[in-house]
């Protein structure tokens, strides 16, 4: 068998003015070709599960692309053609392709097209035809659209929030996509969403409601002729016609029962609708239960900055809780970080052990998380910001914050990076000279999949909204396309 694989993946913050163009994608990963294995196989992601089963198998398999950018606001036109074109390109080079594996993510919004995934897609079933089977993997925080569920054989998404079953959700869709070419099964995708924006606690399935829900997705899969479902919790901040939560089901073939599996799974996820994942405190709260935290040695209280989670689609750069930091007057901490490049080269001209004065974060639009803040302190630390992740979450993985340098000022170490990236492993502190066990309190820029490493370590966690660009505050964000009424800006 030969088999297509890929990945071109983006969260698009529709929201940010930052959009992501092809030099974005290489910023996080682009690889090419027989780089795609190279750097791929065997990590915690997709393409290394697909890559499992291709070996298993004996499948010849077609590198194309495997990029993935940092979240942030809509994919240029230009990435857009030159990225997924190397996906389109492959299928029309081999009329004679036996399948097709995709890893996406689902919330893609380009210059262009609000559906990104449904029009590559298309594109890509137009080229093949209608009998070649495609099966794709999603994030579990895909804004599913009927064109996707239409134009994909099957549809496979994260089933963990922090997302660590990337490989095992490759190795379903591989599966899967083996099962189609034997002719064994026709997979077929429905899809169901209700008029809401948010709903299952955002996803999380450390704790909350959407451990129900999966549970009972995992029951109905045992039913005969049903391949897979998946459960999305979708991505809220995208201003665009099908955001919000979905449930698709994969079936052999075309059965009513799929859609009414999908209703029932849907029901059970309008139910959850109010429950939004737990306590979130102010920056000022935070500083004062940081202020008067007594913890033990080598065990942080982890502070995460939800409000301006890059991995929302957060510019990095939100001031609001560093600020209340230093006002109350907490030590000992070390913040992860604050994407600001021209401090980063600042610092570097300075040199380690330099003196400074510098204007830090707050520069993209400080409207969402406060203005930049003016610090003096010693530059301790400045290098490269290339790492591998440890895990488990994106075990292996390569990733970069391009520069980093660090502040220290009245006892904080302001981690100050060149690149967008969210901070969720602790080799991600280690790569600016900062042992996260060694300091009383982290400051991480994540909602959610820092919990993965830093979660078996921290003495408390705290989830802050400093109103960055990823705030709760859906009131903020200037909605239009999205389908209305809606939960929760129209309705209870
Ligand atoms: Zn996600």
């Amino acid at each position: 068998m030969r088999v297509i694989v890929g990945q071109f993946a983006h969260e698009t913050n529709t929201f940010s003015v930052q959009k992501a163009d092809t030099e974005d994608f290489h910023k996080l990963f682009c690889y090419r070709g027989n780089e795609v294995p190279a750097k791929l196989a065997g990590t915690s992601s997709e393409v290394a599960g697909f890559l499992d089963v291709a070996q298993r198998e004996g499948w010849s398999v077609v590198h194309t692309v495997a990029t993935f950018a940092n979240p942030s606001g809509k994919v240029t036109d230009r990435a857009w053609h030159e990225l997924g074109g190397i996906i389109l390109e492959a299928a029309r080079a081999n009329p004679d392709i036996d399948g097709v594996l995709l890893a996406l993510h689902g919330a893609m919004v380009t210059e262009s097209h609000d559906d990104a995934e449904g029009q590559l897609l298309e594109e890509l079933r137009a080229i093949l035809g209608p009998d070649v089977p495609v099966a794709v993997t999603l994030d579990l925080h895909a804004n599913v659209s009927d064109r996707m569920a239409r134009h994909a054989s099957a549809l496979v998404s994260y089933r963990t929030y922090p997302h660590v079953d990337m490989r095992e959700r490759g190795q379903e869709a591989a599966e899967l996509l083996r099962r189609a070419m034997a002719g064994e099964v026709r997979p077929q995708t429905v899809v169901a969403r209700r008029p809401q924006l948010l709903g299952v606690a955002g996803g999380r399935t450390d704790t909350g409601p959407m451990l129900d829900v999966l549970a009972r997705a995992r029951a109905l899969e045992q039913e005969p002729g049903v391949l897979s479902i998946s459960v999305n919790a979708g991505f809220s901040k995208a201003d665009i016609v099908d955001a919000g939560p979905a449930v698709t089901v994969t079936g052999d073939g075309d059965d009513p029962r799929w859609r009414t599996m999908a209703e029932e799974l849907m029901d059970m996820v309008w139910a959850t609708r109010a429950d939004r994942g737990g306590r979130v405190l102010t920056p000022a709260e935070a500083a004062r239960h940081a202020a008067a935290w007594q913890g033990e040695a080598g065990r942080p209280l982890v502070i995460a900055d939800a409000g301006d989670n890059p991995g929302g689609g957060g510019y990095g750069d939100s001031t609001s809780l560093l600020q209340a930091l230093l006002e109350a007057g907490v030590r000992d901490v070390a913040v992860g970080s604050i994407r600001d490049a021209e401090a980063v080269a600042a610092m570097a001209a300075a040199g380690v052990g330099a003196e400074v004065t510098l204007e830090v974060g707050g520069k993209v639009d400080p409207v969402f998380g406060g203005p930049p803040l003016r610090l003096t302190g010693q530059v301790v630390h400045v290098g490269p910001g290339n790492f591998v992740h440890e895990g488990p979450m994106w075990a292996g993985l390569e990733a970069s914050f391009g520069q980093v340098a660090v502040l220290r000022t009245a006892g904080i170490d302001v981690m100050c990076a060149t690149n967008l990236l969210q901070l969720l492993d602790r080799n991600a502190f280690r790569v600016a000279g900062i042992e996260p066990a060694g300091k009383r309190i982290l400051v991480v820029k994540s909602s959610q999949h820092f919990r993965a490493a830093f979660g078996p370590m921290a003495g408390e966690i705290l989830v802050v909204d400093g109103g960055g660009l990823t705030t709760r505050d859906y009131d903020r964000m200037p909605f239009r396309k999205l389908r209305r009424p809606i939960f929760p800006l129209d309705t209870q």
